[in-house]
């Protein structure tokens, strides 16, 4: 008999059938159609890209929304295209992920203490969701914190996904409307019930290109992250 999935594989089953952003849902089928040159032979995901990594994770990462041509198009979260080229590398040399390359959904890689997910689900044209989207998309963020019981860190990628942090702290009763924290890289702060927020750039190429976020200043905040979480 099939093992039930547990309430987090539920929760991203629904996640992946979600069809409230008619704009995105049109982008991503769009997407699957043209495809890049370079995967002409792939066939996209293009449907919103479910979280990742270990259920009992005492840190987290938010992310903006899935790349065009990496997750949208590998299905899974910063895998496949620049970004995830940063990110991975540094996430394997601080002990989270065990491969030092995110590929495809089947590579292998496999996260320890760590879960990775996103503040918009969909790709966005020009890595751009509205208000609205956000706020759509924010509702399945809610069901998934009230579903990693173990959380201490919350690493929010760029502005867009700290705002987000920021704003589900606010729907669940621990931050006032007005906060006056604002977004700066390596920042951090403690929410009145403990959880542990850090605030970095994204791993954008963008950023990652021009020497905005460079790998000493990204390894700089996932080692903080772990001590952070009491994970040595
Ligand atoms: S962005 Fe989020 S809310 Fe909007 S369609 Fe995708 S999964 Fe659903």
């Amino acid at each position: 008999m099939a093992n039930r999935p547990s309430p987090l594989e539920a929760l991203n089953a629904r996640i992946v059938a979600c069809e409230r952003c008619p704009r995105l849902r049109a982008y991503c089928a769009e997407l699957a159609r043209v495809r890049r040159r370079a995967y002409a032979d792939w066939e996209y995901w293009s449907r919103p890209v479910p979280s990742f990594g270990d259920e009992q994770a005492r840190v987290m990462i938010l992310g903006l929304a899935p790349g065009a041509h990496g997750s949208n198009r590998t299905g899974r979260i910063f895998t496949g295209d620049g970004s995830g080229d940063f990110l991975y590398p540094v996430l394997h040399e601080t002990g989270f992920a065990s491969l030092p390359k995110a590929v495809s959904r089947d590579d292998g890689m496999k996260l320890t203490g760590l879960w990775i997910g996103a503040v918009v689900r969909c790709a966005p044209p020009a890595n751009k969701p509205t208000l609205e989207e956000l706020r759509n998309c924010s509702a399945w963020l809610d069901e998934e914190m009230a579903l990693l019981p173990n959380l201490r860190v919350v690493v929010c990628l760029g502005r867009i996904a700290f705002d987000g942090l920021l704003a589900w702290a606010r729907r669940t009763g621990q931050l006032p409307a007005r906060t006056g924290l604002g977004f700066a890289h390596g920042a951090e702060f403690t929410l009145p019930g403990g959880l542990k927020v850090i605030a970095s750039y994204h791993p954008s190429l963008q950023n990652t290109n021009t020497g905005k976020l460079t790998r000493a200043m990204f390894l700089k905040v996932f080692k903080r992250a772990r001590e952070l979480a009491g994970l040595g």
